[in-house]
C-alpha cells in the first residue's frame, strides 16, 4: 500500500509523531490537467443539506489546491436546472463543467445509475472539443462516477483514480435503527470500480483496510491521503479562543453563560442527532438547574432517509420535552459556519458511521473540542481526551455524562480547545493537495512503464 504519513503539518516535512514523508515521485511527471467526476452532486452546491456534504467540500478544496500546483482541474457534474451556464470558472484553474443527462430536477440519487450512459456521453462529446490528450488523468468521486471515469480513463488511454468516499458495506454493517441498507447493486457496483481503478483513495488507514477486507482491493493500488481543513476560514478569533466564543455568541445572538453543544451537518440517521437530543434530554432529568442554562443549536438539513420524515428531529425533541432549548437552523455558508463552531462549548457528532467527518475537523480549528462516536474516521479526526472525547457505541447515557464534564470542568474544556487547534493545524488542504499530487504522479509512472513492457494497467 502506498502509505501517506497520517498527519503532516503545512508547509513541513511531517510531525514527530510520523516517519518523515516519502520523497515525493518525479514532480516533473505530475499531470497539467485532471478531468474530476462528481456525478450526483455538484461543488456549486450548499453542503450541509440533500446530497451535498463533505465531499462537495474535499472537491472544491483540493480542486483549488491542486490548481496552485499548476495542476488544472475540470469537474463534471450532472446538470440540475437548464438554466446553468455548459461551464463556471469555480477558481482560477478549476472549471466546473455541467453535464445534461436525464430530467434536470426530480432525480433521485438512487434514479442516477439509469442515467450514467448519458453522462459518459456528456463527458465525451465535452472532450471530443479538445485536442488529443487535453486530460492527463481521471479522477472520480463516489462509485456512481467511478463507472463513469472507468469508461472515460479506458477511452483516452489515461489512469483512473478514484475515492469512495463511503461504502454500501461499511454503511451497512453500522445502520441505525429503521434506516435503509444499501442495495445490492451498489456493492456490485463499487465492487467493480475497485477493481477498475488504478489508484484507491482511503481517507485513514482504517478505510485502506476496510477497501483492501470489504472488496479486495489491491494493495499496491490503495494510497491514504486525509482530506484537510481551510485553515485561513476555520480559526480561532485572532483575540484568542475564549474572547472569539464570546464575540461569536453575540453576533449569533446566543447567550454568553451557557452549555451550547452544537450538531452541525446533515440531518439523517446515519449522522444519529437523535443521540444528542436524548443525551440533553436525560442530562436536563439529572440537572434540571441546567435548563435555564443550555442551548442545542442544530445546523444543516435534510438528507438521505432523512429526507423521508424532514421533520422527524423536531417532533423528537418535542416529544422528549426539550424544544425549548433546541434551535434548528438550515444549512449555513463556511463563513458563517465558522462563528456556530467558534460560538459552541462543544461539537458533538454521534455518526454511526464516517468516512473520515469534516466538521470534528473543522470545529477543532476554531477552537472547539468535539464529543464523538469512536466510528470510522472519527478516531483520527479527533484526538481521544486531548482535543475531544471518543464515545465507543451510542448510548445517550454515555454521551449525556461527556456533555457533563464539559459543562462541570471549564479549565478542561480550556486546555481541550487549545490543544484543538493545534491538531486541527495538522490538517491542511495544501498537504492534502501535495499527496494527492504524488499520486496522480505514481499512476502515471506506473501506466507509462506498464505501456514500455507492453503490460495491461
Ligand atoms: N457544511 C456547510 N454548511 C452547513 C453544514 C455543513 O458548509 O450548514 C459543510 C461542513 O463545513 C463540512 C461538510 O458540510 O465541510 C460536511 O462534511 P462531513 O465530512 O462532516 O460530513 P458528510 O457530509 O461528508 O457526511
Amino acid at each position: 500500500m502506498s502509505r501517506y504519513p497520517a498527519r503532516l503539518e503545512e508547509g513541513h516535512g511531517g510531525t514527530l509523531l510520523d516517519p518523515p514523508r516519502p520523497r515525493p515521485p518525479d514532480a516533473r511527471r505530475r499531470p497539467r490537467r485532471v478531468a474530476m467526476l462528481s456525478v450526483h452532486t455538484s461543488p456549486l452546491h450548499q453542503p450541509g443539506t440533500g446530497d451535498a456534504g463533505g465531499m462537495n467540500v474535499y472537491i472544491v478544496e483540493l480542486a483549488k489546491r491542486l490548481a496552485a500546483l499548476d495542476i488544472e482541474v475540470e469537474i463534471f457534474t450532472r446538470a440540475t436546472s437548464a438554466a446553468l451556464p455548459p461551464s463556471v470558472e469555480l477558481a482560477p484553474g478549476v472549471l466546473v463543467r455541467h453535464v445534461a443527462a436525464g430530467p434536470y430536477e426530480g432525480l433521485a440519487k438512487e434514479d442516477l445509475p439509469a442515467q450514467l450512459c448519458a453522462f459518459t456521453h456528456g463527458v465525451t462529446r465535452a472532450w471530443a472539443g479538445q485536442r488529443p490528450g487535453h486530460y492527463d488523468l481521471v479522477h472520480s468521486h463516489y462509485w456512481l462516477s467511478g463507472h463513469v471515469g472507468r469508461l472515460t480513463a479506458e477511452r483516452w488511454g489515461v489512469p483512473l483514480v478514484h475515492a469512495m468516499h463511503t461504502m454500501a458495506k461499511v454503511k451497512n454493517a453500522n445502520l441505525a435503527d429503521g434506516d435503509t441498507p444499501e442495495p445490492a447493486a451498489r456493492v456490485l457496483g463499487e465492487t467493480q470500480v475497485v477493481g477498475a481503478a488504478d489508484r484507491l483513495i482511503a481517507n485513514t488507514e482504517k478505510e485502506a483496510d476496510e477497501l483492501l477486507r470489504h472488496y479486495r482491493a489491491d494493495t499496491d493500488r490503495v494510497a491514504v491521503v486525509h482530506p484537510g481543513v481551510d485553515l485561513e476560514r476555520f480559526r480561532p478569533d485572532a483575540r484568542g479562543v475564549a474572547a472569539g466564543r464570546a464575540a461569536a455568541r453575540s453576533r449569533l445572538g446566543l447567550p454568553q453563560d451557557a452549555l451550547i453543544p452544537l450538531f452541525v451537518g446533515r440531518i439523517q440517521p446515519l449522522k444519529a442527532p437523535d443521540v444528542l437530543l436524548r443525551a440533553v434530554a436525560l442530562l436536563l432529568r439529572e440537572r434540571p438547574w441546567l435548563r435555564e442554562r443550555i442551548v442545542v443549536p442544530v445546523v444543516g438539513g435534510p438528507s438521505g432517509s432523512g429526507l423521508a420524515r424532514p421533520e422527524g428531529l423536531q417532533k423528537l425533541a418535542a416529544r422528549l420535552g426539550i424544544s425549548d432549548v433546541v434551535r434548528f437552523r438550515p444549512p449555513v455558508g463556511q463563513d458563517r459556519l465558522a462563528d456556530w463552531y467558534r460560538a459552541a462549548s462543544v461539537l458533538v457528532m454521534p455518526s454511526h458511521s464516517e468516512s473520515f467527518g469534516l466538521v470534528a475537523v473543522e470545529a477543532q480549528a476554531c477552537g472547539t473540542p468535539v464529543i464523538a462516536a469512536e466510528v470510522g474516521g472519527l478516531p483520527v479526526a479527533v484526538r481521544d481526551g486531548v482535543s475531544g472525547v471518543l464515545v465507543p457505541g451510542h448510548d445517550p447515557a454515555d454521551y449525556a455524562r461527556a456533555l457533563y464534564a464539559f459543562a462541570a470542568d471549564p479549565a478542561r474544556t480550556a486546555r481541550m480547545s487549545e490543544a484543538a487547534v493545534r491538531h486541527a493545524r495538522s490538517f491542511g488542504w495544501a498537504t492534502a493537495a501535495e499527496a494527492m499530487a504524488d499520486v496522480y504522479t505514481e499512476a502515471l509512472l506506473h501506466r507509462s512503464r506498464g505501456a514500455r513492457e507492453g503490460q495491461p494497467h
